[in-house]
């Protein structure tokens, strides 16, 4: 297969680090891994393959097109978002939908039950049953295997969180529920009582840092793009679209196979840096669709067919674009190779 001129490096030692930091955070409570979004757009197989064989035995999708596509893995997953109607034709047995509605929970009893996880809505508002409906008899007769509720601002102290975590505890014993799981990422660093019987990090294992319990997390995913031309700019000159870049004196530029297009967006116009060895590049102007012109005097060998790291420690990187830790990895794009190392 011919390279891409775009690449995203990937840290297979850092994800399994990063797992089982947070099975350790997690106490006697198994750890999963939410693998939605392609694996918040690592590629979920290959996160799936390295964290099964850590030990890792849930793994968490949004929809079920996710979960086909992983269901020859043979590891336990399940879809989020439910079930729909279409959903419920050529369904592989091991996959499970995390019910989060009463027409959800009358199809699937009404297409004969089965294994199953239920979400109960505890404050978010957006998927779940009702701790109300549950005390109603809703899922009375249903196979649970895990009861879910999901944290709306684990990441900042507030007395949500408790109130979350009160509403939950309270439905222990009133299903069949097998197991509890509440926390993600930021969630299992609450501490002990957030940990139920099962956590389900996502942002975390991928190199996500939201609270002190995360200081070891590591970076897992570099994008890296090959440069395409290298040129002088003389002073006065603009780069790129729109001019907002002036050379302030002569200048060495390399032009890189990386632009909007492939997730890195245009807030890092004048604010992302590559790097080469220790050379930081700053990127100069705007960032085009496919296109992104670095300062490269501080790297005087780089030349065509050479290839750039981007800066992308994702609390830092978080902080100098304004998008999100999910957003700067789920946006990387389809046109990078994803390289395991
Ligand atoms: C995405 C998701 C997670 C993982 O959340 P992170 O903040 O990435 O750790 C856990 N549970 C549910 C229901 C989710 O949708």
């Amino acid at each position: 297969m011919i390279p891409s001129p775009l690449r995203l490096r990937l840290d297979a030692a850092a994800l399994v680090a990063n797992w089982r930091l947070l099975d350790g955070l997690s106490g006697r409570a198994a750890c999963g891994a939410a693998v939605k979004a392609n694996g918040y757009g690592l590629g979920a197989r290959g996160v799936v393959e390295r964290l099964a064989a850590a030990g890792c035995r849930d793994f968490f999708v949004a929809t079920w097109s996710e979960a086909r596509a992983l269901a020859d893995l043979g590891v336990g997953l399940s879809v989020l978002h439910g079930i729909r109607a279409e959903d419920l034709a050529d369904r592989p047995p091991q996959l499970r939908p995390v019910l989060a509605s009463a027409e959800q929970v009358r199809r699937w009893r009404e297409a004969g039950g089965g294994n199953c996880d239920v979400m109960v809505d505890t404050g978010m508002n957006r998927l779940g049953v009702s701790p109300e409906q549950v005390a109603q008899g809703l899922l009375d007769g249903l196979a649970i295997d895990t009861l879910l509720s999901h944290l709306v601002s684990a990441e900042e102290d507030v007395p949500l969180n408790g109130r979350q975590r009160d509403r939950f505890a309270a439905l222990a014993g009133r299903t069949s529920a097998r197991r509890m799981s509440l926390a993600n990422s930021a969630g299992i660093a609450l501490g002990p009582d957030y940990h139920f019987d099962l956590t389900r990090p996502g942002i975390a294992l991928y190199g996500g840092r939201y609270r002190d319990g995360h200081a070891g997390i590591r970076q897992v995913a570099t994008p890296e793009a090959q440069i395409l031309q290298r040129r002088r700019v003389a002073a006065g000159e603009t780069i790129g679209y729109n001019a907002t870049f002036t050379a302030p004196r002569d200048m060495e530029v390399a032009i890189l196979n990386l632009g909007y297009a492939d997730g890195y967006l245009r807030c890092f116009s004048d604010r992302g840096r590559g790097r080469a060895g220790d050379a930081v590049l700053p990127v100069l102007g705007r960032i085009s669709m496919d296109l992104t012109a670095l300062s490269v005097d501080a790297a005087p060998h780089l030349s065509e067919g050479d290839w750039v790291a981007i800066d992308y420690d994702l609390p830092e990187t978080a902080a100098v674009s304004g998008l999100s830790q999910y957003e700067l990895l789920t946006g990387l794009g389809a046109r990078f190779d994803r390289i395991w190392e």
